[in-house]
């Protein structure tokens, strides 16, 4: 699995890659894929890139739930990393900290991308999330939807919602691959894990070399925002998800469909018009967000043409 670089000016070292799996100890399919790869090198092509394989979060992993103090990839936020050994900190706050010491673009095995394997529980199959308007990033996930036509979910300007893994690697991208149980080995989603990263990892190394073929369009679907279940006085959900909504990741929302249903003899009420009417709604009855209180999350499409700064900004990153 290691390769040096080598480019036509001499010896020069292509950037290396991390990949993270089991940043959610309850997503058991990418570390199970990793743990075989560390065995089996020939299982996974690596595009003859550098890859630092690791677990994101072991103590969460053998306690196979999402985390033990506090969600790993809501950890990676300036004013956490900057807490000291001598401050309380989370579990996860430490092995934020030591990810960065181990594989940041400064530590001991630096790194200039971080990809970041999930699994979800939402019937929305596979997609790639990227947060914020990276050109790094979007370059990258325009490489690997030209070649996957994996939707895009864009994360971004969403204060409750911030401190992600990658953000901490000058380059990273997470890919969601679904639907599954927490908690579930599916060889299907081990496979279109595997497929996701050597393609991503194909593209990396391709975005380096002198003509990768890019798309002239990037479609993302950008974040506009949260929708939680109505809840009583004592925070209990008065009413559940629609069925109509149930299952219609990536479909349009109709101008006041049925969003939620109380089980009562009176059907509950259309909800007023807001600003997320003709909305697309991702996660829906996402089992992890259960506890942040998402029903589900609404994004707009957006075509957005692939801009030459991108190619430029990534292929300058993977020429070292
Ligand atoms: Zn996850």
């Amino acid at each position: 699995m290691l390769q040096s670089g080598i480019s036509l000016q001499g010896v020069m070292a292509v950037p290396s890659v991390l990949v993270v799996a089991g940043t959610h100890g309850n997503e058991v399919n990418a570390p199970w894929l990793l743990d075989r790869w560390n065995q089996d090198p020939e299982l996974l092509n690596s595009s003859e890139l550098t890859v630092n394989p690791v677990i994101g979060n072991p103590a969460a992993r053998q306690a196979s739930c999402r985390y033990i103090d506090r969600d790993l990839n809501r950890s990676f936020r300036a004013d956490l990393l900057a807490l000291d050994g001598d401050a309380p900190r989370p579990l996860e706050v430490v092995r934020a900290q030591e990810l960065i010491a181990a594989y940041g673009p400064k530590g001991r095995v630096p790194c200039q991308v971080a990809i970041d394997l999930h699994s979800t529980t939402a019937a929305m199959g596979n997609c790639l999330v990227v947060y914020g308007r990276r050109p790094v990033d979007l370059a990258l996930a325009s490489l690997v939807q030209g070649s996957l036509g994996l939707p895009v979910y864009l994360h971004e300007a969403d204060s409750a919602q911030t401190g992600f893994l990658v953000e901490s690697w000058p380059c990273g991208l997470v890919i969601e691959v679904g639907p599954v149980p927490q908690g579930v080995l599916d060889l299907r989603i081990i496979r279109q894990t595997r497929l996701a990263l050597e393609t991503c990892l194909a593209s990396l190394a391709a975005a380096g070399q002198a003509e990768p073929r890019y798309p002239r369009s990037l479609v993302v679907h950008r974040h506009l925002g949260s929708v939680d279940l109505p809840r009583d006085q004592d925070d209990q959900p008065r009413a559940v998800l629609h069925d109509d909504v149930l299952g219609s990741d990536w479909r349009p929302l109709r101008s006041g469909q049925p969003m939620f249903d109380g089980c009562s003899s009176d059907p509950w009420p259309a909800s007023p018009q807001s600003a997320f009417d003709g909305g697309i709604p991702v996660f829906v009855n996402e089992a992890a967000y259960v506890e942040k209180k998402i029903a589900f999350s609404v994004t707009q499409r957006e075509v957005w043409p692939v801009l030459g700064d991108w190619i430029a900004a990534l292929a300058e990153l993977m020429r070292g």
